[in-house]
């Protein structure tokens, strides 16, 4: 039986499996982490494909599964955890002498997001990270300033990464099917950063500020922000220095015009 609990819908599509594989870049070089492999479909692929696939599974039903599924690839390890407890960095170590490991993930939704901005932030070494997502978060991590689906969370992973969706992926496609449309996304972290700033969390906050108030100008947004610490006069200041107009609005800024604006309110 499928556990609802751990958001268990199985890829069953050997097209959409394929264009993953394919443009996950994955080669007799690559150590993968597969995230939730379920019954081992796409593990398959993966081993056929990589040096050594890593596959941490949270559900020890599925373990015996993966077992069999698996029995033929001497190149597959399966760990039955939760991948919210596994230390990645360890994992690179030990199956990848601390070399950039690939990162492919079919997950629950709800944990998606959450797991990804984690791999950031914490700068454990992964190359890519080539994940299953809700479409309209694929939209949202690819938007560029000025669209619709601009915005926090678009800045967030282009900090850190090259977003390139790579397939949509209608529900049928799954065992059973979700509601929502799905679209596989690759995410290749930069290799020197596309921006600098002195406080990456200020420049969160700034970003945060200025789209949880899109109807507002950015100086309203930022103003009555209670997680930015200026005031209007030093906000209007910088924005002169930057030679941004007086109205401007977050959602046209780009990651680097943040990054000054952030560095600018640094020195208040
Ligand atoms: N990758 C498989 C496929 O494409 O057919 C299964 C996809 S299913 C949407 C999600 C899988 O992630 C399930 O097997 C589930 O048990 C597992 N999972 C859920 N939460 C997890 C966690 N925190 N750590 C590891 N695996 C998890």
């Amino acid at each position: 039986a499928f556990q609802k609990k751990f958001g268990q819908n199985f890829l069953i599509d050997a097209h959409v499996l394929n264009k993953i594989i394919a443009s996950a870049d994955i080669t007799k070089d690559d150590c993968v982490l597969e995230i939730g492999p379920g019954i081992g479909t796409m593990t398959q692929y993966l081993a056929e494909a990589a040096g050594k696939v890593v596959a941490v599974e949270i559900d020890r039903n599925l373990i015996p599964i993966l077992s069999e599924t698996l029995a033929d690839y001497e190149n597959v390890t399966v760990i039955n955890e939760d991948v919210l407890k596994l230390d990645i960095a360890k994992l690179a170590d030990e199956y990848n002498q601390g070399r950039p490991i690939k990162v492919v993930a079919n997950l629950p939704y709800y944990i998606t997001t959450p797991i990804i901005m984690g791999l950031f932030e914490s700068h454990v070494p992964v190359k890519s990270i080539t994940v299953m997502v809700q479409k309209e978060v694929a939209l949202r991590m690819q938007a560029g300033p000025g669209t619709k689906d601009y915005g926090a969370l678009s800045l967030a992973v282009q900090f850190y990464a090259e977003p390139y969706i790579v397939a949509n992926v209608p529900p049928n496609c799954f065992m059973p099917r979700p509601n929502v449309g799905s679209a596989v996304i690759r995410l290749t972290l930069h290799e020197n950063p596309l921006t600098t700033v002195k406080d990456e969390s200020l420049m969160f906050r700034i970003i945060r500020a200025s789209f949880n108030q899109r109807r507002k100008t950015l100086l309203n947004g930022l103003n009555n922000s209670p997680e930015i610490a200026a005031t209007k006069e030093q906000i209007q200041t910088a924005f002169e220095k930057l030679g941004f107009p007086a109205n401007v609005r977050g959602e046209t800024l780009t990651l680097k015009e943040f990054a000054a604006l952030a560095d600018e309110f640094a020195k208040f």
